[in-house]
């Protein structure tokens, strides 16, 4: 499918025009990126997993009614998705404290939390993306007040029914980063999940041994991030789907990058 202009170049994933007026094209780079930008490395084979996985999630979330931007993958690096204005607003849903909760807080990183907490983000790289509350979101009409209630209820059922699904895997859901789009239509307005769900915006630990299966071996030079996430893609069937030319593109340095032509359809 031919790539329409680009429209934004992110972190980890490139926006294009899509074929049709009100479609785009998400475009899965292998850039690992923490600590708002100051580390950052590329691991080959991160974006066809990751590609994959939000693949997998976004199809598993539709079924059970929740309304995302995803339409379908396209190959191993893109898939098309509608095209939304994204809510300056980062959603993360915690059960286990971890990370920048850990630290706030000063509890040992693994402490169950005694119910989910939903916590509010501002989306700016330049102010280190704050913490924020329902006031900041509504008084600066980031989110109106029946959006930001939809985009509530909305995290606390994906955190339910992403937990359950990956408890199956043998994975422990810590917590996850979510963000969330208008998605126009001659009818009406309405906020669907956007961006991506990966192991890169997800805290998974391995139930039996707690060890991370995310972008925490990155930001804590672990190592071994693209073997996680192809466990994580594996444990949940996703592995044993993939090709052969897209297997050996996982370890295989391609010199793929956004600016290339699109050969590698699946
Ligand atoms: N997260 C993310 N993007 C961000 C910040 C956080 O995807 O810009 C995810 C992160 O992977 C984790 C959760 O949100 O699953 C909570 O992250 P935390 O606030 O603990 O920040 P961190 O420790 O990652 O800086």
């Amino acid at each position: 499918m031919a790539r329409g202009r680009r429209i934004y170049e992110g972190k980890a994933k490139v926006l294009y025009e899509g074929p049709e007026p009100g479609t785009l094209i998400q475009y899965f780079k292998d850039d690992a990126t923490a600590f708002n930008a100051q580390k950052h490395a590329v691991i080959t084979g991160k974006g066809v997993l990751n590609n994959r996985i939000s693949e997998f999630i976004m199809m598993r979330l539709q079924e059970v009614g929740i309304p995302t931007h995803f339409i379908r993958r396209l190959n191993m690096r893109e898939q098309l998705i509608r095209e939304v204005e994204i809510v300056p607003v980062e959603v993360v849903v915690r059960n286990v404290a971890a990370g920048s909760f850990a630290k706030r807080f000063n509890q040992p990183e693994g402490t169950p939390l005694p119910r989910s907490i939903v916590e509010y983000y501002y989306k700016s790289d330049e102010l280190g993306d704050p913490l924020i509350t329902e006031e900041h979101i509504t008084a600066f009409n980031w989110a109106s007040p029946p959006e930001l209630d939809d985009m509530f209820n909305l995290a606390l059922r994906i955190n339910d029914y992403l937990s359950g699904l990956f408890m199956g895997a043998g994975m422990k859901l810590v917590d996850f980063k979510v963000e969330f789009g208008r998605l126009y239509t001659p009818e009406d307005v309405r906020i669907v999940l956007a961006d991506e769900i990966s192991p890169d915006s997800c805290r998974l630990w391995d139930i039996k041994t707690n060890d991370s299966m995310d972008k925490d071996r990155f930001r804590k030079d672990l190592g071994g991030l693209r073997e996680a996430y192809q466990e994580v893609a594996r444990r949940l069937g996703i592995l044993q789907e993939m090709g052969p030319a897209e297997v050996t593109s996982l370890t295989e340095a391609s010199g793929d990058s956004a600016n290339d032509d699109d050969s590698k359809t699946a």
